[in-house]
């Protein structure tokens, strides 16, 4: 073999900065905004480069399957984790729902900071790969509070119905949910939520329910009837993959390099990239250039590359980078209750009290025996938000919520649970969550915020100080959303899209 620089290079794992061809377009992340770009920018031709840190998961592992469920997790359970990071910590105290598992490039993180830790997808489809498909239009009102430079009439009347479409968002049968045993869980939860005085509403999912059905019949490979969603989906569920990144690949104009995590921005667009392989070992540093930078690593990934970039002097960047991060107000907690060993992983319903700050998704526990579990993770209106923090000497960053900023949300979820818990003379379990706590407040499924749009970006994402630069993903949106958020991430990143296609890239 004849020894090229760049092979003795690569060989002695010397980790240099090789260039790599131009593409004009590059987007960081996979995740929800990141998909809408790339199809918007691969069908309008633009040469685009996605770089995503997680694997592609189409491989089949050695049972067969690309992903295991959450009572069997193994090593593509988690991102580089020595032991499984459930949200629950125990039943009825026993250290029975996390197993030790091997250092691996798994398909969930938990990203932990002082008081507060982030759930979020690794891999080619981010988010879509591990989350429980709920695919909800968020109130009106709500939304017009949160985002109010956004045109509503626009959203409500062409952005969601466009995102609904392609995300294939689709409603459970109401005879297959009355009838079925594995939604026995939820239709207890309605009645007990009835009897309190509160209503309950159907949720849309992207997870295909006559796939399910079919799935209960044994006419169709079982997923969300066999345990499976955090740690992904074998069948059923109609992540990025299937949807915009199909679409986008199918242009011609898009490529994805997965285990590829950008580590630094500089002007130009210059990044800096670690290829990594599936043990976190860098096989080597590598440097992209583009015109067009959109950046969809998600509220974590592009809040920490910006704030980054702008603290080490990289980039000129506002003080708003870093600023307006909240956790949708997320609250898990459980009541003691039989709810039945049959049940979907995919929550269907959900306890409406946005009157009084709560929509609380009615959420499964497949444990495949009686766990006498109602599990719920509740939406608050929590009006706490933080910023992030850059570090120095370690050159991380990190998130100032103090453990006092999720005592609003706790305070509204418990106003509703008590209420359930003394119209059905039920009370809470303490054996779920650590410390004998009810509720769970340090953990979120909906990191928002970070590079709010119309402060840290224009009304339209554009990052402000920066010419072609652009947040794509749920950083935009400020802490909240009063709902699920994927379905918001991807409307607002199609307005966006529209916008900055037509302004920017015409020219
Ligand atoms: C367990 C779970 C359940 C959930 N359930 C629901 C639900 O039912 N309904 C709902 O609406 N929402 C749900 N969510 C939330 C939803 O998945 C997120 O809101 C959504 O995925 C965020 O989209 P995004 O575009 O902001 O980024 P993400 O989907 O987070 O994608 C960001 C991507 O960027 C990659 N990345 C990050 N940093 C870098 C870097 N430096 N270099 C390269 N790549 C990088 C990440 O690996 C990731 O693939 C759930 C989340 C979890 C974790």
């Amino acid at each position: 073999m004849k020894l090229t620089r760049r092979s003795f290079l690569t060989a002695v794992g010397l980790a240099p900065l090789i260039p790599q061809p131009e593409p004009q377009a590059i987007i960081v992340g996979t995740g929800y905004g990141a998909a809408v770009a790339a199809k918007r920018l691969g069908e309008k031709g633009i040469k685009t480069l996605m770089l995503e840190m997680g694997q592609s998961w189409d491989q089949k592992g050695p049972d067969g399957k690309v992903f295991c469920d959450m009572l069997h997790p193994d090593r593509r359970s988690m991102w580089f984790k020595d032991r499984t990071e459930a949200p629950l910590e125990t039943l009825l105290w026993l250290d029975v729902v996390n197993r030790d598992i091997e250092r691996y490039a798994g398909v969930l993180d938990k990203v932990h900071y002082p008081n507060m830790s982030v759930y979020v997808g690794r891999g080619v489809g981010g988010g879509s790969l591990v989350n429980g498909g709920m695919a909800v239009t968020p109130k009106r009102e709500y939304f017009e509070k949160i985002l109010p430079q956004v045109d509503a009439d626009e959203m409500y009347g062409t952005y969601f119905p466009l995102a609904n479409k392609n995300l294939r968002v689709n409603t459970i049968d109401r005879t297959f949910f009355e009838t079925t045993e594995y939604y026995h869980f939820a239709r207890v939860s309605r009645a007990h939520a009835g009897r309190a005085g509160k209503k309950t509403t159907f949720v849309p999912n992207v997870y295909d329910f006559e796939h399910m059905r079919k799935e209960t019949l044994g006419e169709a490979p079982r997923s969300a009837t066999a345990g499976e969603v955090i740690y992904g989906n074998n069948h059923g569920k109609a992540s990025l993959d299937q949807t915009y990144l199909r679409d986008a690949l199918a242009t011609g104009n898009v490529t994805i390099l997965p285990l590829h995590r950008v580590t630094r921005i500089q002007p130009g667009y210059r990044l800096t990239v670690e290829q990594i392989d599936t043990d976190g070992k860098v096989l080597r540093t590598k440097e992209f250039s583009c015109r067009y930078l959109f950046l969809g690593a998600g509220s974590l990934g592009t809040t920490e590359l910006l704030v980054r970039a702008r603290e080490t002097g990289d980039l000129d960047l506002n003080e708003h980078i870093g600023q307006g991060w909240g956790p949708n107000g997320n609250v898990m907690t459980a009541r003691a209750v039989p709810t039945g060993f049959r049940q979907s992983t995919i929550p269907v319903l959900a306890i409406d009290d946005w009157d009084n700050g709560v929509f609380a998704e009615i959420a499964p526990m497949p444990a495949g025996i009686e766990t006498l579990t109602a599990l719920y993770l509740a939406i608050t209106d929590n009006p706490e938000r933080a910023g992030f923090r850059y570090d120095r000497n370690t050159n991380t960053v990190t998130l100032d919520w103090t453990s006092e900023q999720s005592r609003p949300a706790v305070q509204k979820a418990k106003a509703l649970f008590d209420e359930l818990n003394r119209s059905n003379l039920t009370t809470y379990r303490y054996d779920l969550f650590g410390n004998n706590k009810a509720f769970s407040d340090d953990f979120t499924y909906h990191p928002l915020g970070g590079c709010v749009l119309g402060r840290a970006t224009d009304e339209f994402g554009r990052v402000r100080g920066q010419q072609n630069l652009y947040v794509t993903d749920g950083s935009l949106i400020a802490g909240s959303v009063g709902a699920n958020p994927f379905v918001t991430i991807t409307a607002l990143a199609e307005r966006n899209l529209a916008r900055i296609l037509t302004e920017d890239l015409n020219r």
